[in-house]
């Protein structure tokens, strides 16, 4: 059985009205619940997104490679409704600054091959270039 464009749109509007019922319970104000999706845009979530991206970065690093387009698209979310709260503020500066400051604080670099601060970043692009080349992208 497959799903038809209007079952899929009957499925988001539900997941919707879902976040919405979950942001609501959870004591988000109405001004602060994206109408189109249901996700909150109070202050307190985007600290939550902020915070857990900066924590991630803090620990593991950041890869351009395999990040970019998350992080590009979470931060998308906020720059078009809540720009008031983002503007100026670099999640992947700030995580990288901690994520320094932590390894450092350890003694030697973080392990993960793939971190822009510490692996070979410039190996990860062009393997990552060859394979797009492979697969024809
Ligand atoms: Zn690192």
């Amino acid at each position: 059985m497959t799903a038809g464009p209007v079952d899929e749109a009957d499925r988001y509007t539900a997941m919707c009205d879902a976040r919405t019922a979950l942001a609501l319970s959870l004591g988000t104000s109405v001004g602060d619940i994206d109408p189109a999706s249901g996700y909150s845009m109070s202050r307190r979530s985007y600290e939550s997104v902020r915070h857990s991206w900066v924590s991630s970065i803090k620990y593991h690093g950041f890869s351009a490679v395999y990040e970019q387009d998350s992080l590009d698209k979470a931060r998308a979310f906020w720059l078009e409704r809540r720009p008031e709260f983002i503007d100026g503020d670099d999640w992947l500066a700030a995580g990288m600054a901690e994520h320094r400051e932590h390894w450092q604080s350890i003694g030697h670099p973080c392990n993960r091959p793939s971190c822009d601060e510490h692996g070979d970043g410039l190996l990860m692009l062009q393997a990552a270039e060859e394979v797009r080349q492979q697969i024809g992208r």
